[in-house]
């Protein structure tokens, strides 16, 4: 009965963790928080907690949302010097009236809560800042993969058309963003209890505008849970997902008797006819119903995510989603 999923490559570990909680009997709620818990500590994800890449004004700030079967929410955005947003946006549905904290009110909280402040800034995130320092028409550039499975970004620059181009340094070398990440990991678990609970963390876009909160801490656009339902997750552009609602959308639909998979091709269909897509869009969706059949897509291939369940016979696997579905990837 159980299932855990989570986005991407450096979701393989965190989903590992999240499943052995649910195998030990642990409710779906502590096992997505380990899971991400997990990734907001490992600084070579760059993309989420400490090790992940600043903003435009080099200040890394970091986004997270929780949600249990019941409805229950917490979130907190746009949080600098603590490392466990995640374990933060469940303290402020567990211990507030509110949903939502931001700024220096979710760091205060965080304070009077007793969460340690952390420096979340490595030297290798200074260091691709400083890179991008260097980038000409920087609001203009993008970290693309530059190598599938090896981990290797490159700076490009996409013009108003969505044609890219590699940027270069002076010297005419391409500028190579080695081990670098850039996505949120989302953790989606239904425990033995049948009971679903999602969690949403990131250090979002890099080099984004200072003060820019993305979809993953917006209850229904990077993170929705219905535990008589669904639980669905979204990663990728979360301007798009934010406009689109894509995670209640996709929720919504399942209520309405849409299958797992289908509904998650509605949902990019509608991203897709209502938005301009740049080639360098990325959206990608998981969902798990109520009675634990899961589904992920994307709007284009790329997107990876782990997945296990009593019928992967407990195991964890890496999935890499392509256009016509999932092809299955053992590590
Ligand atoms: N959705 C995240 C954001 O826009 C980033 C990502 O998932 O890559 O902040």
């Amino acid at each position: 009965m159980p299932v855990s999923l989570a986005t991407w490559k450096h979701g393989f570990q965190p989903n590992r963790i999240s499943y052995e909680a649910l195998l030990a009997g642990s409710p779906a709620l502590d096992a997505v928080e380990a899971g991400a818990k997990y990734c907001e500590a490992d600084i070579t994800c760059m993309s989420v907690g400490r090790g992940g890449l600043p903003d435009a004004t080099g200040i890394l700030t970091l986004d997270a949302s929780i949600m249990d079967h019941e409805g229950n929410c917490g979130s907190v955005a746009f949080v600098q010097r603590y490392e466990h947003v995640i374990s933060i946006a469940r303290r402020v549905m567990e211990k507030t009236p509110h949903v939502m904290l931001a700024g220096t009110g979710a760091e205060a909280f965080a304070e009077r809560e007793g969460f340690p402040q952390t420096e979340l800034l490595t030297e290798k995130a200074k260091a691709y800042y400083s890179e991008w320092l260097k980038q000409p028409d920087r609001l203009q550039v993008r970290l693309r993969r530059a190598s599938e499975g090896e981990h290797e970004y490159v700076f490009v620059h996409v013009d108003e058309n969505g044609k890219e181009t590699e940027a270069h340094e002076q010297n005419g070398r391409i500028s190579r963003l080695a081990e670098a990440s850039h996505d949120t990991i989302g953790v989606l678990a239904m425990d033995s209890a049948g009971h679903l609970a999602g969690a949403c963390t990131t250090s979002g876009l890099a080099f984004k505008l200072h003060g820019r909160v993305g979809d993953s801490p917006i209850i229904g656009a990077g993170l929705y849970v219905d535990g008589k339902v669904a639980a669905a997750v979204a990663t990728g552009d979360g301007e798009l997902m934010m406009r689109a609602c894509s995670a209640f959308h996709v929720v919504e639909m399942v209520r309405q008797g849409v299958e797992p998979g289908e509904a998650l091709e509605r949902a990019l269909k509608r991203i897709r006819q209502d938005h301009h897509l740049t080639p360098d869009k990325q959206c990608g969706l998981m969902v798990i119903r109520a009675d634990g059949v899961w589904a992920a897509r994307s709007l284009r291939p790329g997107f990876q995510l782990a997945a296990a369940s009593s019928q992967l016979q407990d195991k964890n696997v890496l999935h890499d989603v392509t256009k016509r579905g999932i092809t299955v990837t053992t590590i």
